[in-house]
């Protein structure tokens, strides 16, 4: 089942496009059989779940947190995390350089950016992750590498909105690569499409794509 849908998926993404198999809520052994299928990308927005998760797992899972961090957790994912997707402030991305350079890395970072329309996501807005670009603050940050940029549109079964938000994000995206960061050839990431929406990202330029319940099934929250 598991390993089905992930053929699926894979079968329908373009090359270029990595899969992020988003495992949160799930137990190690549906992990297991993902990364028996083949899959190394795993992505959880819990800290300490996925820490749990990193130590008990094969260690050559690359972790993506995709949730919501807080500025005091950071210390528990810098030594592990593969990629933060959900860097929505500047104090956050100078807590991350903080904690990366006192274990000797250089950590790969998404800026999330607000595109959708709900109040509730967290993100940047797109004026906001400009003048955060322009200040030139990020160049003095050697323990982080901004990557690129991270999305969600809005929850609707709305398609015309969905894209309209991916258009957003990805024209954002298309200005920064060319002016902010244009120097740098690290900023290439787009990451951006969920279980109902990851086709129509993938059409508007997503290069990861992070998808939950298509590949595991439904999620049953405890609590
Ligand atoms: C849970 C989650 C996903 C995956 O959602 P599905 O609809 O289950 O594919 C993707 N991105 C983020 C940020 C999430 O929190």
């Amino acid at each position: 089942m598991i390993s089905e849908s992930i053929q699926q998926i894979k079968a329908s993404l373009p090359a270029g496009v990595t899969l992020v198999a988003v495992s949160k809520t799930h137990p190690e052994s549906a992990i297991m059989e993902a990364y028996e299928a083949g899959l190394r990308d795993f992505g959880e927005n819990k800290v300490q779940e996925m820490a749990e998760k990193h130590a008990a797992l094969p260690q050559d899972i690359r972790w993506h947190m995709i949730g919501h961090l807080q500025t005091n957790k950071v210390k528990y994912v810098v030594p592990f995390v593969h990629l933060i997707h959900s860097v929505d402030s500047a104090r956050l991305l100078a807590a991350i350089d903080k904690e990366a350079r006192k274990v000797g890395r250089v950590v790969d970072c998404l800026l999330q950016v607000h595109v959708a329309a709900e109040q509730t996501k967290f993100g940047f807005a797109p004026d906001e992750l400009h003048s955060l670009a322009r200040s030139g603050g990020l160049d003095s940050m050697p323990g982080v590498r901004v990557r690129g940029v991270m999305a969600m549109a809005t929850n609707t079964d709305d398609q015309a909105r969905v894209e309209a938000d991916f258009e957003s994000a990805a024209r954002l995206f298309g200005d920064l690569r060319q002016t902010v960061f244009a120097a740098s050839g690290a900023f290439s990431l787009l990451s951006m499409g969920m279980s109902d929406d990851y086709p129509i990202a993938v059409r508007h330029g997503a290069n990861i794509v992070r998808v939950g319940s298509r590949i595991f099934g439904q999620r049953h929250y405890a609590g």
